[in-house]
């Protein structure tokens, strides 16, 4: 139907399948917000000052236990979520979800990933203007967004933005890196913050890898920018990060991301999480 009536369009295995899956992704996804209670949770991952020296915020990351193929990552139907629509809709549950475990957390921060589809419509603004008034304030609410939806940020996009700036919401520029982005664009990105991606904390071990990330902190800070640097698995990564002035730090050597009473497990030992995160320095 895209290609026009008269054309002929070769229907190959591939495309069956892919309809096919999306189609089943999405009527599956709807019965999972349905069943909401058992099927999706969402995790979180602690997010590590660097300067502080205690968890200082959490990521919020959505979980689907789905009832015969167990868990899903979200890598696996967050695009078949966009493509239909129903980011909307699962969206706006993981961001009421993770203001309300976050009521449990009042020194933590907590990041939403958000879906540019999201910010299309004049309800998200809205629904992030209830939930401050409802009592988190803004300083404590991230949104995560991707370099494509900032490029994209024209229109619509550009009024939620600007919107969600002006009520005091932070912004992250998540994944920073893999998108089209180029290092001098950081000066004219409209974000509080930089969440390095994790291909190029994986690479500080080579000098090129070691010298962009070296640049991108530079640049960033220059620039009034906070940092985060994502997937960090090894001391050495931590310790380069560090020593170049990495505000912040998330990844599997501090917490995988877990239930929401996991995080306030370590929030209530004596040391705030500390004795269990506390990095091999
Ligand atoms: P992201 O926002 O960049 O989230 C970080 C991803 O890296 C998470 O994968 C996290 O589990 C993983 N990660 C964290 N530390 C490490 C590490 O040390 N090593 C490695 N190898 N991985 C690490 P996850 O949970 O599978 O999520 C994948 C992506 O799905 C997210 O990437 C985000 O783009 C998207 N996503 C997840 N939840 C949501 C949501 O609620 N809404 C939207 N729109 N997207 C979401
Ligand atoms: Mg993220
Ligand atoms: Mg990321
Ligand atoms: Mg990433």
């Amino acid at each position: 139907k895209i290609e026009g009536r008269s054309r002929y369009v070769f229907f190959t295995p591939d495309m069956d399948l892919d309809v096919r899956s999306r189609e089943e992704t999405y009527r599956e996804l709807r019965l999972a917000l349905a069943d909401c209670d058992r099927q999706l949770e969402v995790h979180y991952q602690p997010i590590w000052s660097l300067e502080k020296n205690r968890m200082v915020g959490v990521e919020a990351l959505l979980r689907w236990q789905h009832p015969e193929q167990g868990l899903v990552a979200p890598g696996d139907f967050i695009r078949s979520a966009e493509e239909t629509g129903l980011i909307t809709v699962l969206g706006e549950w993981v961001l009421r979800r993770a203001v309300q475990d976050a009521r449990a957390w009042p020194d933590l921060r907590v990041a939403v990933n958000v879906s540019p589809i999201q910010l299309r419509s004049r309800k998200f603004v809205d629904i992030v203007r209830e939930l401050l008034q409802g009592g988190i304030s803004a300083e404590r609410l991230e949104l995560e967004l991707t370099e494509t939806a900032l490029m994209a940020a024209s229109g619509d996009v550009a009024d939620a933005l600007a919107d969600l700036r002006q009520l005091g919401v932070c912004c992250a520029l998540d994944d920073f890196g893999t998108g089209y982005s180029s290092l001098s664009h950081i000066r004219d990105i409209a974000v509080d913050r930089i969440k390095i991606d994790r291909s190029f904390v994986n690479a500080v071990d080579t000098v090129p890898g070691a010298a962009l990330v070296e640049a991108i902190v530079g640049l960033a800070r220059a620039n009034g920018l906070r940092l985060t640097a994502e997937g960090v698995e090894t001391p050495d990564q931590l310790a380069f990060l560090q020593r170049v002035g990495c505000h912040e730090v998330q990844g599997y050597l501090f917490s995988r991301p877990v239930a929401a009473d996991a995080i306030s497990r370590m929030l209530a030992r004596p040391s705030g999480g500390g004795d269990v995160m506390s990095p091999p320095l």
